[in-house]
């Protein structure tokens, strides 16, 4: 992380005035998911926004599951959000913890808010609370069931409890003002009937409280301080302030509303990234082309670029739509100066190198970072047979090709000055090997006699190469905001968006890549090796982006 003093927000006054004025003595924060998916970029705000507060201001944070809903939530979520916030660099305040573990006690407020006359059991259906709760210009009426006397509610939410009650048949509503021009106070839901099996409870519970009636109460029973979320709340709070007044709460947290991140070409809802999944869109939650954490990181992004990334985009209270070209600049300025440097041929080409001993083979000791001296060094073996990219010669030269033409002389990245003397082809014509000439004075210097070598191409020895499969990946969507408006978001995926290169030649290095170290492959991109192998067994390069933003360099043509 870095030490650079950070620019002021909202957030950051608040807090500093909170712990001035003593109104707090230290800082809590949550980050509180909820496990019905994979985290995206988006949530990577809020882990950031709110671990990063309280570790700037010697807080503590706490990760905690929102497992309210059991019908959508599922352990493998639990599990990858565990892992994504561990991995993005945050350590949160003692045990993971779980709405669920705070059931009971949730429950009892429950219990308690009849008791004082503030809640009661409404059997409306759902299709007649709609009519009953009003509209924004029209005040809700009250439910004939707002009256019932609270011995009655108490024995009737028990029986929801046992699961003796149907779905849909009953809820517990509050009982705050049906004509408030806050569409959240007219009476709402705080339990609903649900005979699901919840992933931690199991069958204990038949009800489930909402959202609104579990939020504020979790953060209240944990001492959280500081109740961050997005600006989709603000009308919340006053019902989140509403029960903390009237529950005999442990501790009175605040919330506090920022905007949410919106990235251009990029989807954040849950809902939408699991349908690219299920429907086979994209290949799973962890695919390199999704905004998850998890593509993210198989993708090759580190989790430094995503907190730079986040730090830059500020914290703000209006809407806005953050342009993918930051994000790339902030992935691509992280790597240039931590990712080392290696050679993978792309489109193999044979070259041999006629004047070259048969049989000789040599090892160069070269960089693996041109200006990272502590990254080390590596061997590349060199011998008479070498792979080149296709597109790396021409037949004939013009203008601004600067590569290898028949006839004429390139530089091999990091090795000797070669000529293409000729050209052998199949029966098709097609062009299958070059046949050149090294010059043995070049290693490291220039030809001796003032000849002039513009281009250099890179390279990889043939007997040692590893073969591999490289993917290419491009944006998932074409327009800037795939799902804005009346629009089907998947009419816009990018049909381009995979390229998959079979038969590419890597540096014998590479054979060693670790999981997760993301390499430059010198004049093609910055790629990062796949968990999984190819189908045929072999190792699978991801390309995480490529050196230079050929999208906005597009617009500017
Ligand atoms: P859902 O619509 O399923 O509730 P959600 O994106 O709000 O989706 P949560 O699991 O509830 O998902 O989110 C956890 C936290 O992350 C919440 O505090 C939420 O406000 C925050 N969050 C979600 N998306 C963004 C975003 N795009 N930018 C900033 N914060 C976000
Ligand atoms: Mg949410």
């Amino acid at each position: 992380m870095t030490d650079a003093p950070k620019p002021s927000n909202f957030l950051r006054t608040i807090i500093r005035d909170d712990l001035a004025a003593g109104r707090v003595s230290g800082v809590v924060t949550r980050f509180p998911p909820e496990p019905n998916g994979y985290l995206h970029i988006g949530h990577a705000k809020s882990i950031c926004v709110n671990f990063g507060l309280a570790q700037e201001f010697g807080g503590v944070c706490n990760l905690r599951f929102d497992d309210t809903n059991p019908s959508t939530e599922d352990v493998e979520y639990v599990d990858s959000i565990i892992r994504d916030v561990s991995w993005l660099g945050y350590a949160w305040d003692g045990e993971v913890r779980y709405a669920s573990d705070y059931f009971e006690t949730l429950y009892g407020w429950a219990q308690h808010l009849v008791r004082e006359g503030l809640a009661y059991v409404c059997e409306l259906g759902p299709e007649d609370m709609r009519q009953y709760r009003g509209t924004l210009t029209e005040p809700g009426r009250n439910s004939p069931w707002r009256e019932r006397p609270a011995p009655e509610s108490l024995e009737l939410l028990a029986r929801m409890r046992q699961g003796a009650i149907e779905e849909g048949r009953m809820t517990l509503r509050a009982r705050i003002d049906m004509g408030s021009p806050n569409l959240n106070l007219r009476d709402p839901v705080l339990y609903r009937v649900k005979h699901a099996h919840h992933h931690r409870t199991g069958n204990a519970w038949h009800i489930y409280p909402s959202y609104d009636f579990a939020h504020g109460q979790e953060d209240a029973i944990e001492h959280v301080t500081h109740s961050i979320c997005t600006l989709e709340f603000e009308d919340h709070r006053p019902l989140y302030e509403w029960f903390i007044a009237n529950l005999p709460v442990p501790s009175r947290p605040r919330q506090y509303e920022f905007a949410r991140l919106n990235l251009s070409y990029t989807i954040t809802s849950k809902r939408k990234l699991r349908q690219l999944v299920e429907e086979g869109h994209v290949q799973g939650w962890d695919d390199p082309r999704m905004p998850t954490i998890s593509g993210l990181r198989r993708r090759g992004v580190s989790p430094g670029s995503i907190r730079d990334f986040v730090e830059r985009t500020g914290v703000s209270r209006s809407d806005g739509l953050v342009d993918l070209g930051m994000f790339e600049y902030c992935i691509r300025d992280d790597l240039d100066k931590n990712a080392p440097r290696a050679m993978c041929v792309l489109r193999p080409l044979k070259v041999t190198l006629t004047n070259y001993p048969e049989g000789q083979h040599n090892e160069l000791l070269v960089m693996a970072h041109p200006q990272r001296l502590d990254l080390g060094q590596r061997v590349l073996p060199f011998s008479r047979e070498l792979w080149i990219d296709r597109e790396d010669f021409r037949m004939e030269a013009s203008k601004d090709y600067k590569r290898l033409v028949l006839g004429a002389e390139v530089r091999l990245r990091n090795a000797y000055v070669i000529r293409a003397d000729e050209v052998v082809r199949d029966a098709a014509g097609e062009i299958v090997e070059l046949r050149c000439s090294y010059d043995p004075d070049t290693l490291g210097k220039n030809p001796a006699d003032g000849r002039k070598v513009k281009g250099v191409i890179h390279w990889v020895e043939a007997s040692r190469a590893l073969d591999c499969e490289v993917r290419l990946y491009d944006r998932l969507f074409r327009d800037a905001q795939p799902d804005a408006g009346e629009r089907n978001f998947l009419d816009n995926l990018n049909p381009d968006s995979l390229q998959v290169l079979a038969g590419c030649k890597a540096e014998r290095s590479l054979a060693d890549a670790a999981l997760g170290q993301t390499f430059q492959f010198e004049r093609e991109g910055y790629f990062c090796r796949d968990p999984e192998p190819a189908a045929n067994g072999q190792v699978v390069f991801n390309r995480t982006i490529g050196l230079r933003d050929v999208w906005s360099e597009a617009g500017k043509g």
